[in-house]
């Protein structure tokens, strides 16, 4: 990652303990016949443990922006800082941050 996002702390499923976890900067798509789901992974920073952070559930590919779309295919990294900065976007995945 080139750049630094904002601290957040989760339950780990891995160690059972509240950990901080770091944003790994790949995303994960999910084509499934006429919806697409988008997560941004984060990986605990004690384990390794990932927990992906949903950015998109059961989108229809119209309502994506396809320049958009290529950059999650490209793990574009300012858009991986981008998501990690957006607090809208972590408090919708009840992430807990500083
Ligand atoms: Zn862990």
């Amino acid at each position: 990652m080139s750049c630094n996002t904002i601290k957040i702390f989760h339950r780990c499923g891995g160690c059972g303990k509240k950990k901080q976890f770091i944003n790994t900067g790949k995303f994960r798509v999910n084509a499934n016949g006429n919806r697409v789901d988008v997560w941004l992974i984060y990986q605990c920073e004690r384990c390794k443990h990932s927990w992906n952070l949903t950015i998109y559930e059961r989108k229809r590919p119209s309502q994506i922006d396809p320049e958009e779309y290529e950059l999650f295919l490209e793990n574009d990294p300012d858009l991986a800082c981008k998501y990690g900065n957006d607090r809208g976007f972590l408090k919708r995945n009840r992430a807990e941050f500083q």
